[in-house]
C-alpha cells in the first residue's frame, strides 16, 4: 500500500487534508486503483473493535462483517443496530421535535417546517449518544430508510473482489419484519 496516499487519505478523512491537495486527489487523470481499499484501511484503524468494515454510511456507522457471519451497522462507538437490512434508525434513539417552541430551538431567521403538518426527528446512538441522523417528515410517515447498498454489486462488480458471504438474499429491505414483530407484540 502506497504509504504517502495512505496518509493523504488519512488526512481527507479527518478533514485536515488542504483545500489544494485535495483538489489534486480529485482532478487526478488517472485515479488510484487502491484508492477504496487505501481508504477502509484507514478507517479500520480508527475504530476500535474488530469486525470488517464494508462501508461506511455515515460520519459514526458503519456496514460490518461480523466474523461469526452477519452484516451489520455499528457505530464507532461499538454500539450495534443490528442487521443492515433494518433500517437502522428503528434500534437507535430518537427525539421529535413538534412544537413550534421545540423547532424554534434549531432553526433560526423564523424559517422553520410547519408544525401543523411536519415534525422533526433526531436519532442518537444509545452507546455513545452521538447524534446520528435528522430527518424531516410529515406526522406519521414511516421512518426514512436512506441508505441500503447492494453490497455485493459493489463489492464483485464495481470493486473486482466478490465478498465471501455472496448470496441474493442480502439485498434486502427487512424492516417491515421489525416492525411486524412490534405489531406483534402489542397486539398478541
Ligand atoms: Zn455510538
Amino acid at each position: 500500500m502506497d504509504r504517502k496516499m495512505q496518509e493523504r487519505i488519512r488526512l481527507l478523512v479527518d478533514g485536515q487534508l488542504p483545500e489544494d491537495q485535495v483538489k489534486d486527489l480529485i482532478r487526478m487523470p488517472t485515479k488510484d486503483p487502491d484508492r477504496f481499499w487505501t481508504y477502509l484501511h484507514v478507517l479500520q484503524e480508527r475504530v476500535a473493535w474488530n469486525d470488517t468494515i464494508l462501508l461506511r454510511i455515515s460520519e459514526h456507522l458503519y456496514i460490518v462483517r461480523k466474523e461469526q457471519g452477519g452484516r451489520v451497522v455499528k457505530c464507532d462507538c461499538g454500539q450495534e443496530f443490528g442487521d443492515y437490512r433494518v433500517n437502522w434508525k428503528l434500534h437507535s434513539m430518537l427525539a421529535v421535535r413538534k412544537t413550534k417552541e421545540e423547532l424554534e430551538e434549531v432553526y433560526n431567521a423564523g424559517i422553520l417546517p410547519n408544525p401543523e403538518h411536519l415534525e422533526v426527528r433526531e436519532f442518537y446512538c444509545p452507546g455513545c449518544y452521538a447524534q446520528l441522523g435528522v430527518e424531516v417528515a410529515p406526522h406519521g410517515y414511516p421512518i426514512v430508510f436512506e441508505l441500503l447498498p447492494d453490497l455485493d454489486s459493489l463489492y464483485r462488480d464495481w470493486l473486482g473482489r466478490p465478498l465471501p458471504d455472496e448470496s441474493p438474499d442480502w439485498y434486502q429491505d427487512r424492516s417491515a419484519t421489525l416492525t411486524a414483530a412490534w405489531a406483534e407484540e402489542d397486539n398478541p
